[in-house]
């Protein structure tokens, strides 16, 4: 090797230092997909069934086990992952709607939920994308595979939507490709430039989503939103609707912040939206650009 590839080589500093800033549930869950990754691979088309039921039960309990130990990651919390790593598969028609629901994720980036909602009200693309995610599961379900690739590289928007509330987005984009390197099965590069544009793909994703989600719950239903640090937000609506605001507040207790529709945010003095870097917390919290996108979180236009 010449000394000219060897400056190259990209230098990404102390390699495991991703390590030590993102949830420790995320390294299990990594590991369990690599694990699983490597085995379904090595099957035979003979094996290959039995071996993917063994691995459904074992991430089962996996997931039984974490949620024993970070109960923080409850189904709720601002954290799915722990879900969305081992969706459960308790009858036939729970892996076949579970099924689904990935395929539409999977070839659309939209929960199938909202696809339909779309499609129902006349949106011709939506119907578009329902008639090829029915497609692709009609080929799966009998056979008929295989079905089109999935746009970009579906290990890494699966790895990135597993880990982006548990760490991945506290990483450098160096970082960001170590921990690929270490846990991505798909045999290719790992660029940080590359993933460092994947994560905003899917952070943008995951706010559609659950925008649309709200969008869906009427708001005397939209109860509260979950941020990152335990931080909570709810909509609050005067009976005459005259007055609405979002309060935002510690794991529910006392409201520390006011957020109006014209984007003031009032904050409560000491409190930990107040003073300088206040403001910058509370939208970091929800993964909001602006004190506006947060109300309208709650109150869609
Ligand atoms: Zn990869």
């Amino acid at each position: 090797m010449s000394c000219d590839s060897l400056s190259n080589v990209p230098n990404r500093g102390e390699p495991k230092s991703w390590r030590t800033k993102v949830h420790p549930a995320l390294l299990e869950v990594l590991q369990l997909y690599r694990d699983s990754n490597k085995t379904l691979l090595k099957s035979s088309p003979a094996d290959f069934k039995l071996n993917a039921e063994k691995l459904r039960a074992h991430i089962s309990q996996a997931r039984e086990e974490l949620l024993k130990r970070y109960p923080e990651l409850q189904p709720g919390s601002p954290s799915k992952h722990v879900t969305a790593a081992s969706a459960r598969f308790l009858s036939e028609r729970d892996t076949v709607s579970g099924s689904l629901e990935w395929l539409c994720w999977r070839r659309t980036g939209q929960p199938l939920e909202a696809l339909l909602a779309e499609e129902n009200a006349g949106n011709l693309k939506a119907h578009e994308n329902v008639r090829r995610v029915r497609d692709d599961f009609w080929r799966v379900l009998h056979g008929q595979g295989p079905i089109l690739p999935f746009k970009g590289n579906p290990a890494h928007s699966e790895i990135m939507e597993l880990g982006l509330n548990l760490g991945l987005n506290a990483l450098t984009d160096e970082e960001l490709a170590d921990c690929f390197d270490e846990f991505c099965t798909c045999g290719k590069a790992h660029d940080a430039d590359a993933l460092k544009k994947q994560r905003a793909h899917v952070h943008k994703q995951f706010q559609m989503a659950h925008d649309q989600k709200l969008r869906a719950i009427p708001s005397r239903h939209r109860f509260h939103a979950h941020g990152t640090h335990g931080i909570e937000a709810r909509a609050f609506q005067s009976a005459s609707r005259e007055i609405r605001y979002v309060e935002v507040s510690q794991h529910g207790k006392q409201p520390e912040c006011l957020v109006y529709r014209d984007g003031t945010a009032v904050a409560v003095e000491n409190s930990q939206f107040w003073g300088p870097g206040g403001l910058d917390r509370l939208l970091e919290a929800f993964g909001v650009e602006s004190p506006e996108h947060l109300f309208s979180m709650f109150f869609p236009a």
